[in-house]
């Protein structure tokens, strides 16, 4: 089945369509510059890229652009939006209500609404991704895939907070997890390259501008990284990760920030950009890091010791680990970072082969011969997910 994917943002709109089965890509692309301006970028497998600038008032416009340009005679990959057989949204949170994708229909509207609190930032955007889709085309089903739904098969332990009760009984504050489509899609895939055990305990590792772990037993998550929103856990690109909330109270205190400010600190200004005051992406890092810059050299130092640190409480939390994958940008493309990790984890049966390990982008099997614990690099492929549920849902 062929399916648009929309991955809906404040002021931009990424898109992919795509087969759901085989997962062959015939274009994807992306819209920037919502209610400012409006420039597209449109990309087909084998040719040029395309730019233009488009006005987009509104995601409305955007998604007209998109359709636009897939029809287009020259620039286009279909006839007509008829063969777009169904649309996926990516949608950032599905609260309580989500465990698995949905097709979208006015409850799933409402529950979606429902969960703008837990989502300030994403679930307007992704909300006006898919009105806009709905008002264009209505005729075509459209299915919502949510970023939290892969963990809801936590057990209360592992989603509960330390904190009174009520705030979890009456205001739903709990662990939610996000990446769930990436962690689902890795998971999957190193049971397969597992050879399909009866039981599997799974570490995911993704790693990339945004990073989590998540500890999957039997193919369900029971454990990640993320909390009720996606500050939480190990350093990022430039998320702080899991502190200490007295540091709010201290630094508001002293400096007069409000929460917006204080909240804007730790989730754009701080992770390994924070620590470095060098970057946020880990190719500068290590450059600056190679050069003698100390600081660019901590925060990779930070990054690492966090993810071991996770890794080990994973391991334990499950009992033991036959699989660790790396994926996402970092994951998919730091050899350096993969090696440093697994350094140290030997007593934990974690063996790596360097040489297996000097790949990027490749799904591989990087651990040595005898390791106890394998090493997956398995690149992640949201997009397929979202298009394999949609095509699922809408076939039913
Ligand atoms: P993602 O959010 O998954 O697209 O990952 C993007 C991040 O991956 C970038 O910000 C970089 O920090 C990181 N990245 C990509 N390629 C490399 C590489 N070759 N070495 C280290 N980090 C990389």
């Amino acid at each position: 089945m062929k399916i648009l994917i929309i991955n809906a943002g404040s002021s931009s709109l990424k898109y992919q369509f795509m087969e759901s089965e085989g997962g062959q890509v015939f274009a994807k692309g992306l819209c920037e510059r919502i209610g400012i301006d409006g420039r597209l970028t449109h990309k087909v497998p084998g040719r040029e890229d395309v730019k233009q600038d488009i006005p987009m008032p509104t995601h409305g416009e955007a998604i007209q652009a998109v359709l636009d340009i897939m029809v287009d005679p020259a620039k286009g990959v279909i006839a007509s939006t008829d063969e777009i057989a169904a649309v996926g949204h990516r949608v950032l949170h599905g609260g309580m209500a989500f465990t698995k994708s949905c097709i979208i229909d006015d409850a799933c509207i409402e529950a979606i609404k429902k969960c703008i609190p837990l989502g300030p930032l994403h679930n307007p955007a992704n909300l006006m991704g898919i009105e806009a889709c709905q008002k264009i085309m209505p005729n075509t089903p459209q299915v919502a895939v949510f970023d939290t739904a892969f963990h809801m098969t936590m057990p209360p332990k592992a989603y509960i907070y330390a904190i009174p009760y009520e705030y979890y009984e009456k205001d739903d504050v709990r662990r939610y997890g996000f990446h769930g489509t990436s962690h689902r899609y890795v998971s999957a895939r190193a049971i397969d390259m597992l050879g399909n055990p009866e039981h599997s305990r799974v570490i995911c590792c993704h790693l990339g501008n945004g990073s989590s772990l998540s500890a999957v037993v039997d193919g369900k998550c029971v454990d990640t990284t993320m909390g009720l929103g996606p500050l939480a856990g190990f350093p990022m690109g430039t998320r702080s990760g899991d502190v200490d909330a007295t540091i709010l109270e201290y630094l508001m205190g002293r400096y007069g920030y409000d929460i917006k400010e204080m909240l804007n600190i730790l989730n754009k200004k701080s992770g390994v950009l924070g620590i470095s005051g060098v970057s946020s992406d880990f190719r500068d890092l290590d450059e600056a890091a190679a050069q003698g810059n100390e600081r660019a050299a901590l925060a990779l130092e930070k990054f690492i010791y966090e993810v071991k640190k996770f890794i080990g409480a994973y391991a334990t939390a499950m009992g033991g680990v036959d699989a660790i994958v790396f994926t996402a940008g970092i994951g998919e493309n730091s050899k350096e970072l993969r090696a440093s990790i697994c350094q140290g984890l030997e007593y934990m049966g974690v063996e790596m082969d360097e040489e297996k390990n000097n790949v990027r982008g490749q799904e591989v099997d990087v651990s040595a011969a005898g390791s106890k614990v394998k090493i997956f690099i398995i690149p992640t492929n949201e997009e397929l997910m979202i298009a394999m549920d949609t095509a699922e849902l809408c076939a039913k």
